[in-house]
């Protein structure tokens, strides 16, 4: 039976896996192993996907994958199930002492005199590596963010009895193997970086799991202390753990902490000293033992490596020996200097098929069943399982916001409450910020002699930064709610209830967040597709964001459609939105069948249990993204502003004069005669087939920095048409028609939006080449869909 045919409520034992081996593999790590029970917990709305209960954990999967599980009812499964290892073996390497100066640490302790110790934290998402992070390094001085090529790390640095301690806090994993981008990154940060001390934040009241990671530093032999977070949680529950037992079974250090009150913190710290320093008792290398059959075929390919003298001596014989077995690809490439590699992957090859032939199992799931083997021995030995039910409240609340009937109202709810705040609530400052702007100008001017600086400062810099700086608020409300969102666990609720709407866009319920949020402003919503692991998906969210139509070109809809289509309006309004979200439809679908064909990921999204979010937590967070915010706008938007006042200021008095006007007579943009208008008169051309003149061509050109200035612009280029207001002056210069206004506003709605979301894709894909693809693509479809549009428009109205 497949697990997808399990009623709710209905429990039953994993007997197969099937798929792909980056899917099995997954899975396996999510705690989907033979032997394992299962319980089909809860259907979501549209029943797809389905929450399951395993090791403890809640996991929903979407239904084609739960296909891919075989289940048998627990009385079968006994009889089709029989161990291929026997709990909790292991054994310590060759000439190992025991645990008391054990000498098979095969990285020798440091030898830089320097007491500088580069530690790095690694774990499962939602582990509280990032709450480690915050309260170790709170007193930091330097706290920075760093865009990887693909994900995040961040490094913060602090003092600690003497040392100067830098820890990176690196991306959430369930292990370190190469699938995901992920994975390979914190593999590669461990091999290249080679940290001194490694910190394995561990969910303490979910061992069994999370110590899978464990494992793998095990055989990376890595100087690793475990820290055994949310240890609340796991006395709450009524569990005990003999820790220091479980440690030297495992040959780790474990220290309980509780990151959220920053408890057990010295004592870590301490820890990673000792390590540092060759001091610890509890650390030895242990090997897993894998059973005797993988064993067998590992040990001839192992001793072959022992004698080579070029082998990476960043991780083990034992380490590279295994990888070899599993053809891990990442591995073999890094073994690719090696004179002898050939003839190890032959061997190696022929050891993984002889392990499959006499075990029937390849060889990552014979591996992972002995790790998983190994984890239940040393548990047993050690955990007692509290009596207390500690997560009846998160079923409770699922059972209300994951609801086939409230869960979708409720999350509409909250939805519209977000948006109110952020629009509604954001307004009162955006209006300080505006008016402070508007006064600094004032003066300026009043200080500053006339001429190009003070227009410079005042219209360029004032002006330009002035006009992105007021939507500071909103992005700070937003990411309230955000930062509150995700702290708590109701954002994977969130990703579930819509993820089957996603998926026919072949995207991740976690997509829909980020397109929501594109509605207030795209630059903050591309930042948050950093919840999505699969990056694939992420790329796809990142790149059809942009045509959610923003809050900015909201005025620039609002002046056209009041202009041109007085009583139809709120539909024309609402039409650009929809318009908006079709193309992003589109081209996700598009490049899902192309660039994109595979998601490397599959759809398994922890549903973590509901947990209070701290204050100081979401503080952090808001001013994480306000200062990112704020570097954006001393960067790339001053900068943009500058140029473009420059090309809209230049070239000045010869020009006036030759047509009869004295300087002062100017008004302060002179579009026409600027280099702003001679491009827009040069692209005009380009335009034409869309019914639009050189005046529209620099309404669009000064879009870019920020889609705000739209407005403004037309204010100025259509100040001496008409007495009346800006309206009545578009009008009576006869520039558009109905079919060309509208062309206009599509165009306007899906061009690129402006730098600030330009340069948010190209570091948030961690490559320009993304950034451009945007820009040439985004225009080529605003062109292609104005064309059409102000053909049929003419042809109609
Ligand atoms: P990360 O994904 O590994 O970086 O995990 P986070 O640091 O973001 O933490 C995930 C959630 O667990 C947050 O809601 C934290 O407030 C919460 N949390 C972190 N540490 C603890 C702890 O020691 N005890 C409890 N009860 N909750 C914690
Ligand atoms: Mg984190």
């Amino acid at each position: 039976m497949k697990l997808s045919e399990l009623k709710n409520g209905e429990t039953a034992v994993i007997v197969r896996l099937s798929g792909h081996g980056g899917f099995r593999k997954r899975i396996m790590e999510m705690g989907f192993i033979r032997g394992e029970k299962v319980k089909s917990v809860l259907d979501s709305p549209m029943h797809d996907p389905v929450k399951y209960n395993v090791m403890g954990y809640d996991v929903s999967l979407r239904r084609n994958e739960a296909s891919m599980i075989e289940v048998l009812p627990e009385e079968e499964a006994k009889k089709e199930l029989t161990p291929i290892n026997s709990f909790g073996c292991m054994s310590a390497c060759e000439g190992c002492t025991g645990s008391l100066g054990c000498n098979c640490i095969h990285r020798p302790s440091s030898t830089r005199r320097d007491k500088i110790i580069e530690v790095a934290l690694v774990g499962n998402p939602n582990s509280g590596k990032t709450s480690l992070f915050n309260a170790l390094s709170g007193s930091s001085e330097h706290v920075g963010n760093y865009s990887g090529v693909t994900v995040d790390a961040k490094t913060g640095t602090f003092s600690y009895k003497g040392y100067r301690i830098n820890i990176t806090d690196l991306p959430g994993t369930y292990s370190i193997s190469a699938y995901s981008p992920e994975e390979r990154y914190v593999r590669r940060h461990l091999f290249e970086k080679q940290p001194d001390v490694i910190i394995n934040a561990v969910v303490a009241s979910n061992l069994e799991r999370n110590l899978y990671l464990t494992t793998e530093l095990i055989d990376m032999n890595l100087r690793t202390v475990v820290a055994l977070n949310m240890f609340d949680e796991l006395e709450a529950s009524g569990a005990k753990l003999d820790y220091e037992h479980l440690g030297g079974m495992m040959g780790i250090p474990m220290i309980p902490t509780v990151a959220k009150l920053a408890k057990g913190l010295d004592k870590l710290l301490d820890t990673v000293i000792e390590l540092f320093e060759g001091e610890n008792k509890t650390i030895r290398h242990i090997h897993i033992n894998y059973g005797n059959v993988l064993e067998d075929e590992l040990a001839p390919l192992s001793a072959k490596l022992h004698v080579s003298d070029d082998l990476p001596q960043q991780f083990p014989v034992r380490y590279w020996a295994l990888k070899l077995m599993e053809q891990d690809k990442e591995a073999l490439h890094l073994l690719d200097r090696c004179k002898d590699v050939e003839s190890w992957k032959k061997l190696a090859l022929k050891a993984s098929k002889s392990v499959h032939n006499r075990l029937g199992l390849d060889v990552e799931t014979a591996i992972s069943d002995a790790k998983y083997g190994f984890i239940n021995g040393a548990l047993q030995e050690t955990f007692k399982v509290g009596s207390k039910d500690t997560l009846q409240k998160t079923r409770r609340i699922d059972r209300l916001v994951a609801n086939k009937w409230l869960g979708f109202p409720l999350f509409l709810s909250l939805m519209w409450l977000m948006f109110t705040a952020v629009f509604n609530l954001g307004a009162y400052p955006q209006d300080w910020i505006d008016a402070a702007f508007g006064m600094l100008g004032d003066f300026v001017t009043s200080i500053m002699p006339e001429g190009a600086l003070q227009n410079l400062i005042v219209n360029g810099i004032i002006g330009g930064v002035g006009s992105v700086a007021v939507f500071l608020p909103q992005i700070l409300i937003l990411y309230l709610f955000i930062s509150l969102m995700e702290d708590s666990g109701y954002m994977a609720r969130a990703a579930f209830i819509m993820d089957r709407i996603m998926h026919k866009m072949g995207l991740h319920g976690k997509s829909f967040i980020p397109m929501l949020m594109g509605f207030g402003c795209n630059v903050p919503a591309i930042m948050a597709t950093r919840t999505i692991e699969s990056r694939s998906s992420r790329i796809i969210t990142i790149l059809i964001t942009p045509f959610m139509s923003c809050s900015a070109r909201l005025p620039v809809f609002i002046l056209f459609a009041a202009t041109f289509f007085p009583e139809y309006a709120p539909t024309v309004l609402i039409s650009l939105y929809i318009l908006g979200v079709l193309v992003a439809a589109f081209t996700a679908r598009i490049l899902r069948k192309t660039k994109f064909k595979t998601d490397e990921t599959p759809f398994v999204m922890e549903l973590p249990p509901y947990r209070m979010p701290t204050l100081k937590a979401t503080l952090r967070h808001m001013w994480e993204k306000c200062e990112q915010y704020l570097r954006k706008i001393g960067t790339i938007i001053l900068a943009s502003t500058i140029i473009i006042w420059f090309l809209s200021y230049y070239p000045r008095p010869e020009m006036a004069e030759s047509v009869g006007q004295t300087t002062t007579e100017l008004c302060d943009n002179d579009y026409e005669n600027s280099y702003i208008g001679i491009i827009g008169k040069a692209l005009s051309p380009v335009m034409e087939p869309l019914g639009l003149n050189w005046r529209a061509t620099i309404g669009i050109i000064t879009s870019i920095p920020a889609k705000e200035l739209v407005v403004s612009t037309m204010g100025v280029l259509y100040s001496s048409e008409s007495e009346e207001g800006l309206q009545e002056a578009i009008i009576a210069s006869g520039d558009f028609t109905p079919a060309s206004a509208t062309s206009f506003l599509v165009f306007i709605l899906l061009f690129f939006p402006c730098i600030a979301t330009v340069a948010a894709i190209a570091d948030e894909t961690g490559n320009r080449k993304w950034a451009l693809f945007a820009v040439l693509y985004n225009t080529a479809v605003a062109w292609i869909a104005g064309y059409f549009v102000y053909t049929i428009g003419s042809l109609i109205l």
